[in-house]
């Protein structure tokens, strides 16, 4: 199986460890004298180890190399107790008797044992390597396909700018004054990301040492002023559910952020435009929870921004929209954090549109009041006698509870019982229902429509109007709105 250092799955396996020695000090043999042996040399020598060689006889070249860097030299042929010792051996003879000695004696002394190009000898194999000290990316197909190997390792090589080792030791020296200016991980983390997406294609990297130390102190000092560098948080409105209602502002903080604060209503489509490695937690508000829970929210809200996140709070609809996205706003700020706030479309907005309903018209309505009839209590406040008046649309969110008090209400404050009405259950989404009617049908509707939150309830006139829709044009939209002009038919007969 070819690997390229990235493991996946739990259920992934490798024939071989991947791992990177240190060799510094520690002895390793070379069994060998011709070029592939001083090939092999020369990387265990670059990587610190200390070297013999047991060869009858060396090429002139490698001769060289040994005197030149002061290497043991056995000039004889191997003997099982040359392996004693040494931490590797490399054994590059191409006489298969030799290599079979060499391997069988290192299996002995427990000493890892590579045959060059001999799998059948082999306890450990050496990748195929780009090297940009000291970041080093190896290769291996795990003694399948060479080649491949080799073929992906000329891949790599050109994507990979040469200045990546420079890079790699400039953030070196820089870590710790980083992670002094910086005092928070995801700051320090967002810090480096910008400096290698900059400086990776720069040039100035390439150029002296003295220009790349100064490009990076001004990355760090434009970074220290910037939003980026501590946490902060974004009120963003996620719409009805339908995740081409977003902004394209919602959809650049889903890329960015670290976490993901979402209610229940966010739909899962949406959901999904979140950047992958973002945390995604569910706060799980649902209709009827508490103070408690909400300021549950506000604490984990303020502490993971803190804690220097970069948090988008997503909420259905509009933040500011029944929402309770004031009182979140209210705690950061009492706790001096930067929170910006991205609206939506509420609910209503997106259910009319979705449903073909002109929330106003010019004839029949000049104001859309958008109510709140969650809990008994606030619905027993509800300004009846000002929300019977003619010539407006109600849109009730959270409503599906108190659609009795709602029709007895109305019509007791003069809203004629033939108002019409409309039903958006799940609007926007893939299984939207709309269910159409009179006022004095509402109770009995919802129920033989057997509707569920969420759903929004359009009381006015302009519930009449509009007829076969097909915004985004999913399928089940259209069915929905040929069930709709069914339930119209059934009411005219
Ligand atoms: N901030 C949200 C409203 C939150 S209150 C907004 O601006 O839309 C929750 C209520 O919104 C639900 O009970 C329901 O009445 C309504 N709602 C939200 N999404 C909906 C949807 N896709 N279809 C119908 N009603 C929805």
């Amino acid at each position: 199986m070819p690997i390229v250092g990235v493991l996946s799955g739990e259920d992934d396996f490798v024939d071989y460890f991947p791992a990177f020695l240190n060799l510094q000090g520690r002895r390793c043999l070379i069994v060998g004298g011709g070029d592939i042996a001083h090939r092999k040399a020369r990387l265990l020598l670059s990587a610190g180890a200390e070297i013999s060689v047991v060869a009858p006889e060396t090429s002139r070249a490698f001769a060289q190399f040994i005197s030149k860097h002061g290497l043991r030299l056995n000039p004889r042929e191997f003997r099982a107790s040359d392996v004693e010792g040494n931490r590797l051996v490399v054994s590059a003879t191409g006489k298969a008797q030799v290599e079979r000695a060499v391997f069988e004696a290192s299996e002995r002394a427990g000493v890892f044992c590579n045959g060059v190009d001999d799998e059948a000898n082999c306890s450990f194999i050496t990748p195929a390597i780009v090297d940009r000290s000291p970041v080093v990316i190896a290769i291996s197909s795990g003694g399948t396909a060479p080649v491949l190997a080799r073929k992906l390792r000329a891949m790599i090589e050109v994507l990979l700018p040469k200045q990546l080792g420079r890079l790699a030791k400039l953030a070196g020296r820089w870590r710790t004054r980083v992670a002094e200016r910086i005092n928070n991980m995801p700051g320090r983390r967002r810090f480096w990301e910008t400096v290698f997406d900059g400086l990776m294609t720069s040039r100035t990297i390439g150029g002296g040492a003295d220009q790349a130390e100064q490009e990076l102190e001004r990355l760090l000092a434009d970074f220290e002023g910037s939003p980026a560098a501590r946490g902060e948080a974004w009120l963003v409105g996620a719409g009805p559910g339908d995740p081409e209602l977003l902004t394209l502002r919602a959809v650049q903080i889903m890329q960015q952020a670290d976490v993901i604060l979402h209610d229940r209503l966010v739909s899962a489509e949406v959901l999904q435009l979140a950047r992958r490695d973002a945390d995604l937690v569910s706060v799980g508000k649902s209709p009827g929870c508490g103070a408690d829970s909400q300021q549950e929210v506000n604490a984990l809200l303020v502490s993971l921004v803190r804690s220097g996140k970069r948090v988008c709070r997503l909420k259905g609809g509009d933040p500011f929209i029944f929402g309770r996205g004031g009182e979140e706003l209210e705690a950061l700020n009492e706790a001096g954090l930067r929170v910006e706030i991205v609206p939506g479309i509420t609910a209503a907005a997106g259910c009319a549109s979705a449903a073909g309903i002109p929330l106003t018209h010019r004839d029949v309505s000049q104001s859309i009041v958008f109510v709140a009839a969650h809990g008994k209590d606030s619905v027993d406040r509800l300004d009846w006698p000002s929300l019977a008046r003619d010539r407006q649309t109600l849109a009730f969110y959270m409503a599906v509870k108190r659609f009795p008090v709602l029709m007895r209400q109305l019509i007791a404050h003069g809203r004629p019982a033939t108002t019409p009405i409309a039903i958006v259950e799940r609007g926007t989404m893939a299984d939207q229902h709309v269910v159409r009617g009179r006022l004095g049908q509402l109770v009995m509707l919802a129920e033989a429509q057997r509707i569920r939150a969420p759903a929004i309830l359009i009381v006015g006139d302009v519930a009449a109007l509009g007829g076969r829709v097909v915004s985004g044009g999913s399928e089940p939209r259209v069915a929905e709105e040929t069930q709709t002009q069914l339930i119209c038919a059934k009411q005219r007969t």
